[in-house]
This record gives C-alpha cells, structure tokens and sequence, in this order.
C-alpha cells in the first residue's frame, strides 16, 4: 500500500461556520483539487481559517500542521470563489512555500457551477495567474452542480 499522504487545509475565514461538507466530500470522492490523490490513502491532519483578512492564521497554522505531519498544504476553494477571491492567494501560496518547504495546493472541492458562471460573466479569473490557480478545482459540469 502506498504511503499515507497527510494534508493540512486552510479556509477562508468569510466560511469560518462552514462544517467542512464540500471539503470531505469531495475528498472522500477524490473531486477537485484532491483527485490527484485518487490511489492514495489521505489523512487530514489540519483544517483552521486564516483568522481574517489579512490572513494572520496562515504564518502559525502551517507550522502547527506540518508539526503533525502534513506535507501537503491546500488553500480551500472558497479563497478561489469568494466574491471577491482572497487578494492574498498568491502570496499565501508562495509564502507557505518558501516559509516551511511544502507543497501548496490551490483549492479543495470542485468549483460550485454558480460561482463558475457568475465569475465568468464577472471576468473574475481572466487576467495572469487565474487559469493556474482554477486549473485543479474546474472540473465538469455535472460535477459543478453536484457542488452548488
Ligand atoms: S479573503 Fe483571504 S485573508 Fe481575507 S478572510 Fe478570506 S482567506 Fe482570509
């Protein structure tokens, strides 16, 4: 059996009441940005928010999880949908990186497809950076809707 991958995941904190329902299903289900997971086993090790904009949970959560053993740190959708999307997520991505060595991973759960449609006819994701930071939680339409 291959080795048990251990992440940590970190929402936004606009969802701070969310119970994590999209996140754990769509991780049980292997959907979005945890397909890449798809034959390999997967423990949570850590879910907390950023604490608020600008986010000042982010320098302490990771240490905390990666004390636990997460290699793998993901930035929940909701930083990707939120009306507007987190202004920090390239910094937080990058900064995690650099600051503890780990692998950071845009998004969670697939794209709901209202935040989809609404964010295109926004042009929300259509300057640099966006097609990288949507690419692992686009995924199909009918699974969009499973997640609206
Ligand atoms: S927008 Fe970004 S910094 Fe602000 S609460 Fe959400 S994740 Fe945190």
């Amino acid at each position: 059996m291959e080795e048990k991958i251990q992440i940590g995941i970190i929402i936004c904190d606009r969802y701070r009441s969310c119970a994590g329902g999209k996140c754990f299903r769509s991780l049980r289900n292997r959907q979005g940005a945890f397909s890449r997971y798809r034959s390999v086993p997967v423990e949570v090790v850590g879910y907390t928010t950023c604490a608020g904009c600008p986010g000042g949970n982010v320098e302490y959560a990771v240490e905390e999880m990666k004390k636990n053993g997460a290699t793998v740190i993901h930035l929940a959708t909701g930083l990707i949908v939120g009306y507007p999307p987190c202004p920090h997520l390239t910094y937080f991505r990058e900064f995690i990186a650099k600051r503890y060595e780990i692998e950071v991973v845009y998004g969670t759960h697939p794209i709901p497809q209202k935040y989809l449609l609404m964010h295109k006819s926004l042009g929300t994701w259509s300057g640099p950076g966006w097609e990288e930071i949507t690419r692992e939680t686009q995924t199909d339409e009918k699974t969009r809707l499973l997640y609206d």
